[in-house]
């Protein structure tokens, strides 16, 4: 699996569109999951911690 804890921002933002896995980069654990619709929500959860991810 891509180790996506290095991912630049915007390299991950890709990823979550996408539909792929990016692990939490606050527990290291979690999967964020996004709020709404993956392709065009700004706003992404991990599953475990619960951290918010926001993109502008
Ligand atoms: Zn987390």
């Amino acid at each position: 699996m891509k180790d996506t804890l290095t991912l630049m921002p915007h390299e991950r933002l890709k990823m979550l569109r996408n539909g792929e896995i990016v692990l939490c980069t606050h527990c290291k654990v979690g999967i964020m999951q996004p709020i709404g619709d993956a392709v065009k929500t700004n706003t992404f959860q991990c599953n475990k911690c619960k951290r918010q991810m926001i993109f502008n």
